[in-house]
């Protein structure tokens, strides 16, 4: 266990220690190495005050922005400890941060304001666990389970919702029953978080390898950053391709979808359009036109309150305004989408037809899925042979367009768009003295 931990930690804890006072790794760092997981950042909590511990590091590099809740930050081998006073916390009245923080001398009173047991451990240099609240037994168990009364944990900080469901998402635990019990009850404290927050939260659960399962059980906190999942989440459909209701058949796209943000994202939001969408036809079957758009703008939307910044949504929206293109199997339908598209945004778009496929009716889309292989396959290829796609590539340009008389204007650039109309669909080879004839010719 020691040696999982850096010099720059060691030299901490030591420091702290030889001045007199207690010293810990505490937090994530510590449920990390008993998970037997590289720890990503690391944590000090310290009986010294901020002022002690400035005292004990004179000289060295120091961060002072959390000094009012009690935390140096020390820069040692360019990486950075966050060194915090044992704290309390006071009343939070705005869900959102303490009104004040208290320091204690006790390192359990600084265990017992963490929001999870297994985050609320601290170890010390010989590798001894403080573990007052059972995080050692729940991390093995995989369980997240709130320290205290999970009502009042939640209400103070409504950030907790997310850090747990967060944390469900990407270690694949179980939320203890009275913990997820008061997920569910105090979701609306998610309304006092800040937008930025709720987003890197998201972010995290959304690639997490149980992602899915948080989905499945945790549909309203969803819905209460996102109203606008509401009615996907009861949405039927009686159609002969879904064997799912919305919210089901969401949730599997999602998890067909490798772990990237944009897809993973671009699963979660494609469909949420279909329910303003919905027509039941006489033979009880439902269709639901147009939902591609309607899903894109809701998208749109939804992202921007959220705050992703723009290179994501717009991908997002892009992906999931298209995700119904029947794109054909033939390598000139292929070349013109990726031309489209790009290659980076057609590539995605496969996988988001395929995720999608993945969560319909498995026997009916058997040949579909297929289809997609001979698509990427084609589309490989055709990169591979850095064929024409875009009039970037095309051998002729503007220029050659307007020393053949052309007057400068739109004229130049419907000659550009024709050219790699019949260069995409095979008519003409993507040879500069072909082309330039035809322009002659014109
Ligand atoms: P990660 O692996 O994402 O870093 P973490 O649990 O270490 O997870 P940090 O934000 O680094 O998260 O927080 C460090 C520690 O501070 C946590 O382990 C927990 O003990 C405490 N903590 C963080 N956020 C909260 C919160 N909102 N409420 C209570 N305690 C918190
Ligand atoms: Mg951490």
């Amino acid at each position: 266990m020691d040696a999982a931990i850096p010099a720059g930690a060691r030299y901490i804890l030591q420091a702290l220690a030889g001045a007199g006072f207690e010293a810990y790794l505490v937090g994530g760092c510590v449920r990390d190495l008993l998970r037997g997981v590289p720890p990503h950042d690391w944590d000090v909590c310290t009986s010294a005050h901020p002022e002690e511990t400035k005292g004990c590091f004179a000289g060295q590099r120091m961060l002072e922005t959390g000094l009012k809740h009690g935390t140096v930050t020390l820069l040692v081998g360019g990486e950075a400890y966050e060194i915090t006073t044992y704290r309390t916390e006071g009343p939070y009245s705005d869900s959102r941060r303490p009104d004040f923080v208290r320091f204690v001398s006790d390192l359990k009173a600084d265990l017992s304001r963490r929001d999870f047991t297994m985050n609320a451990v601290a170890m010390d240099l010989e590798g001894t666990l403080h573990d007052p609240f059972g995080g050692e037994e729940d991390i093995r168990a995989g369980v997240i389970r709130c320290v205290g009364e999970p009502d009042q944990r939640f209400r103070e900080d409504g950030l907790r919702v997310m850090r747990a469901l967060r944390f469900g998402a990407v270690f694949g635990y179980e939320i203890e029953r009275k913990t997820a019990a008061a997920i569910h009850k105090n979701r609306a404290v998610l309304d006092h978080v800040a937008a930025e927050r709720i987003n890197g939260e998201l972010c995290g659960l959304l690639t997490g390898g149980s992602a899915g399962a948080i989905l499945r059980q945790y549909p309203d906190v969803f819905c209460q950053f996102w109203p606008q999942l509401e009615p996907l989440v009861t949405l039927e459909q009686n159609t002969p391709w879904h064997c799912w209701g919305g919210w089901e058949h969401t949730v599997r796209a999602v998890e067909a979808a490798p772990a990237g943000l944009v897809l993973r994202l671009a699963m979660l939001l494609h469909d949420v359009g279909k329910p303003a969408c919905k027509f039941t036809g006489e033979n009880g079957v439902d269709h639901f036109c147009g939902h591609e758009s309607v899903s894109a703008q809701l998208a749109e939307e939804m992202l921007r309150k959220l705050k992703f910044d723009n290179k994501t949504r717009e991908r997002v929206v892009t992906l999931v305004k298209r995700h119904g293109v029947q794109i054909p199997c033939q390598e000139k339908s292929i070349r013109r989408w990726l031309g489209r598209l790009g290659p980076e945004a057609f590539f995605q778009l496969l996988e988001v037809k395929r995720a999608d496929g993945m969560g319909q009716a498995c026997e009916l889309v058997k040949d579909r899925l297929a289809e997609l292989v001979k698509i990427r396959e084609l589309a490989e290829e055709a990169m591979a042979q850095g064929q024409c796609l875009t009039l970037r590539d095309l051998a002729v340009n503007g220029r050659d367009v307007m020393a053949a008389g052309i007057a400068p204007g739109p004229e130049v650039g419907q000659v550009l768009g024709g050219l790699l109309e019949q260069v995409l669909s095979g008519e003409l080879p993507n040879q500069r003295e072909v082309l330039l004839e035809r322009i002659n010719g014109i």
